[in-house]
């Protein structure tokens, strides 16, 4: 189907009119089309032939048939304290496409809950959420997605005068724990009701008539956010502003701040420059989850007892370590359990914190390890730490029955080459501020296939340059 052909419905215009406020697009000047995603555009199951459609469509200039662009209302615990309104206050849905995808614009103007923001979104910002929601996909993560990118001549006041940019973004679900933290606030408790019904309808469309399906909702997203965070943990990703107007019901990495993948191992590691406490710090994620799964709870309460939500909750802890081991003998190349494992996890990373060594780099090297220690003991300054860590991993791999060629092979599919570190981000925004979008388009390349080489983007292979290591960033985009 052309892009052009796609047809869209409203399923949220149809709830009352509290979950939502009818908008208009305000279009940027002069939009050009910086990038679209191939995979996001066969997954919506469009063809996109006409490139002028899809700028336009990004810039809200054209319609889809059948949309009517709202923007969502929510509130949300930031940084631990409760804001009993945001919603969406620069994103602007076009609606549902019958592929199950939900198309929102963002940074096409002010809504009713911009509050005091101008409802844009700058260039730099935008290359960031578009690239690395394609790199979460390929990476196998949970998340939403993005189909395309325009920039714009449209001047957009932040510390200093940027450009304007939009990102077409899609996703199978933009409700937030905050929707329903809204509605409770406001003691809306019927309301509560409708949404839920809505979210199964929309995410757990097996529960749907089941006499227990809001308790299953709630036990089946404390499975997910767990499974999800474990992934994060797992590849080295610092979300930066785990509020809850930025969890999803659906389980998915959704609104992309100020985040980053690690350069190298540090637990502390807090990508967002305003977080100076360290709540949203790498090693706290899994936590900072739970605690919103909690404020969820308190906001469902109404709808379904508490002692089992707490029940469901109190599995939590369990449910991420299990599939946090999971997940990390897969990259160790582990096939069989043994319970020295996260003791020897532990270790490991001890050294990687003393040593400062490049959390993918690492990974992506001993996805190669046959006995020969030079190439990994090559990555610390003092070596003999790293050096009896590896003679117990030795030890660990003769528990292993799997060849070695197979070892690597699974390893390799595991632990990717390339992550979009923040580095990689900013050359594709220095290339873009000079109006070369080949560096967006070269991210993207690596965005999609994380684990096949590319060898004429070797040089981002390797260990991140000292200099811009471990920065962190502005929340201001
Ligand atoms: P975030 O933490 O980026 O998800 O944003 C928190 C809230 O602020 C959300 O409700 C956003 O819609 C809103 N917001 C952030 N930046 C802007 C902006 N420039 N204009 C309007 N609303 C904004
Ligand atoms: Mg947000």
């Amino acid at each position: 189907m052309h892009l052009q052909d796609l047809k869209v419905s409203m399923p949220y215009l149809e709830l009352e009119e509290e979950f939502h406020d009818k908008t208009d697009i305000s279009p940027l000047k002069n939009p050009f089309l910086i990038s679209y995603s191939p995979d996001a555009a066969e997954i919506l199951g469009v063809e996109i032939d006409d490139e002028g459609f899809l700028t336009k469509l990004t810039n809200g200039e054209v319609h889809l048939e059948g949309s009517r662009p709202f923007a969502m209302c929510y509130a949300g615990h930031q940084f631990g304290h409760f804001v009993p309104r945001l919603g969406d206050g620069r994103a602007i849905n076009l609606g549902k496409s019958d592929s199950g995808w939900n198309l929102q614009l963002k940074g096409a103007g002010q809504t009713l809950y911009s509050r005091q923001g101008d409802g844009r979104a700058v260039l730099r910002s935008s290359i960031r959420e578009y690239l690395m929601s394609e790199a979460m996909c390929g990476l196998h993560i949970a998340t939403s997605r993005a189909l395309a990118l325009i920039g714009s001549d449209h001047d957009v006041p932040r510390e200093h005068w940027e450009k304007g940019a939009i990102v077409l973004r899609m996703s199978t679900s933009w409700v937030r724990f905050g929707t329903f933290e809204y509605f409770y606030a406001k003691k809306q408790y019927d309301k509560l009701e409708v949404l839920a019904d809505y979210v199964i309808g929309e995410s757990y469309t097996h529960l749907k008539g089941k006499k227990d399906a809001y308790f299953l909702m709630f036990e089946e997203l404390v499975d997910r956010t767990a499974l999800l965070l474990a992934k994060w943990q797992g590849v080295g990703f610092n979300h930066g502003v785990m509020n809850t107007d930025n969890m999803s019901m659906a389980g998915l990495t959704i609104d992309y701040g100020p985040f980053a993948f690690l350069d190298d191992y540090d637990f502390n590691y807090t990508c967002n420059h305003t977080d100076t406490q360290g709540r949203y710090a790498f090693a706290q994620q899994p936590a900072v989850a739970q605690w919103n799964l909690s404020m969820l709870m308190h906001a469902l309460s109404p709808l379904i007892n508490v002692e089992r939500m707490q029940k469901a909750l109190e599995k939590y802890a369990e449910l991420y370590q299990e599939y946090y081991m999971t997940f990390m003998r897969k990259k160790l190349g582990l096939l069989t359990e043994d319970e020295d494992d996260e003791a020897t996890l532990r270790w490991l990373f001890g050294i990687m914190q003393q040593e400062q060594i490049d959390y993918t780099y690492f990974f992506r090297t001993i996805s190669r390890y046959d006995g020969d220690k030079t190439a990994l003991l090559a990555l610390c300054e003092l070596q003999d730490p790293l050096s009896e860590w590896l003679e117990r991993y030795d030890q660990r791999l003769e528990k292993e029955e799997r060849s070695i060629a197979e070892r690597h092979k699974q390893m390799l599919a595991t632990n990717p080459k390339y992550v979009l570190k923040n580095y990689m981000l900013q050359y594709a925004i220095d290339k873009a501020n000079r109006g070369d979008f080949s560096g967006v388009n070269d991210m993207l390349t690596l965005a999609r296939a994380p684990f096949d080489e590319h060898p004429e983007m070797e040089s981002f292979a390797g260990i991140s340059p000292k200099s811009v290591k471990n920065l962190k960033l502005s929340c201001s985009s």
